[in-house]
């Protein structure tokens, strides 16, 4: 049975002060959800973050990371400087970062290896544009996505890793996929691992993202390949990330 998990991307949002207010309250209401939960603040307030969780249920994640290890790249940060400060998990490829800041395929693949090779658990992102949709090119895509990263690591590593299915038009517009629409990607995207080891296909949790709110992540919860949520601007509002992870339990 794999378990649920709600996890909240900031983006570029927040200050001390409104971090301290939110963090306060999901540690305090993690004890009494039957799911697992993480939160991504930006990275000058991980150490704050690391803080306020310790201890608690809610486990910690950045939303990017350098695919190098070190050296002469000014404005990055690696893996290891993740682990550093706490982080279990790690957005990788999210629609932000491939489509404003252009990272292929490649990079996406080459992050993923650098996150799992510093003991971080990649929240690999996928997800079509709207004109992909409209295109019926979404199943390309998604394949597309996937395989760059099965090619690099191999199957074996999806079984540390999670998987989130954000369809591009879906995030930050109030536009939600349906619980059909939804769940026909996520099956895809498990049928697509399961041809090489159904067992890590089986384990492997496939969050939906992109306009959850508490009014709708009932349903999408519901559907048999759906694990949980990725969550962006609800995640900022404590109640409607608290009912959003009431939901996936
Ligand atoms: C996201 O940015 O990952 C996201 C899902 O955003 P939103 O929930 O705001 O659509």
């Amino acid at each position: 049975m794999r378990k649920k998990l709600v996890a909240g991307n900031w983006k570029m949002h927040g200050t001390l002060m409104q971090n301290s207010a939110l963090l306060a309250s999901i540690t305090a209401a993690a004890p009494t959800l039957d799911c697992e939960l993480a939160v991504c603040p930006p990275y000058p307030y991980l150490a704050q973050a690391q803080l306020a969780l310790s201890g608690s249920l809610v486990a910690l994640g950045a939303q990017s990371v350098s695919e190098h290890e070190f050296g002469a790249f000014t404005g990055e940060v690696s893996a290891s400087m993740l682990a550093e400060f706490g982080c279990a998990y790690v957005l990788i490829g999210h629609s932000e970062r491939r489509g404003i800041f252009g990272e292929s395929d490649t990079v996406v693949a080459a992050k993923f290896e650098a996150a799992q090779k510093a003991g971080l658990c990649p929240i690999l992102c996928l997800g079509e544009s709207l004109s992909e949709r409209e295109s019926g090119l979404t199943a390309q895509v998604i394949t597309r996505q996937l395989s760059a990263i099965l090619d690099r690591v191999g199957v074996a590593a999806m079984a540390s890793a999670v998987v989130a299915y954000e369809p591009v038009w879906a995030i930050g517009t109030g536009m939600t996929a349906s619980p059909a629409q939804a769940q026909e990607v996520h099956a895809a995207i498990r049928a697509q691992v399961a041809v090489l080891d159904a067992g890590v296909a089986n384990g492997l949790r496939i969050l939906y993202g992109g306009s959850v709110r508490p009014q709708n992540a009932e349903d999408l919860f519901g559907q048999p390949d759906i694990d949980g949520g990725l969550i962006g601007g609800a995640a900022l509002v404590a109640d409607d990330f608290l009912k959003i992870c009431l939901a996936a339990g």
